[in-house]
């Protein structure tokens, strides 16, 4: 499907994390073995060096970061694992709600997954800080399955079922 509309921060701030981020955070970082990690969820403020409010404060974004920092924090092979995520996310995008995903590490400056477009692009200018070489996703839900965490649960069972796929096949 394409084409979702993309909601950015026009929901407004929130009290908190909400239930469905929380439990596609709790079910990445378990799916993931700790290679990916909560390096913030809930936190207002504006964008970095912008007026805008930041979609983490709306309570739907997340930066999972996939730095090997020590035993329990990530892994060696943390890109590749950030990589596959990266695919497991887009390809259960309508399940999951997921609206944006930013990977900072490609040089010059980044790519970006949105679902107004359901695809990457690659940034060919400054657009995020943080980019190239940032070892962090940032994931954005909608505010639908922000506030859905049982459909959320639902959508991470298929996804556990694909992984285990990938890791026999
Ligand atoms: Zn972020």
């Amino acid at each position: 499907m394409t084409g979702r509309r993309y909601t950015g921060s026009a929901d407004g701030a929130a009290k908190g994390c909400r239930a469905g981020l929380k439990v596609l955070i709790d079910e990445i970082v378990s799916l993931s073995g700790n290679s990916l990690w909560n390096n913030g969820d809930f936190v207002v403020r504006n964008m970095r060096g912008k007026e805008t409010l930041s979609v983490h404060a709306t309570g739907r974004a997340v930066d999972l970061s996939y730095r090997f920092i020590r035993a329990g924090k990530g892994k060696k092979d943390g890109r590749a694992v950030a990589l596959q995520w990266c695919r497991l996310l887009t390809e259960h995008a309508d399940a999951i709600g997921l609206e944006m995903i930013i990977d900072y590490w490609p040089e010059p400056y980044g790519r970006a997954w949105r679902c107004d477009r359901d695809g990457w692009v690659k940034y060919e200018r400054k657009m995020v800080s943080g980019a190239p070489h940032g070892d962090w996703l940032h994931v954005e839900v909608s505010p639908k399955m922000a506030d859905d965490p049982a459909g959320m649960k639902a959508a991470f069972e298929k996804i556990a079922i694909s992984l285990s796929g990938q890791i026999s096949g």
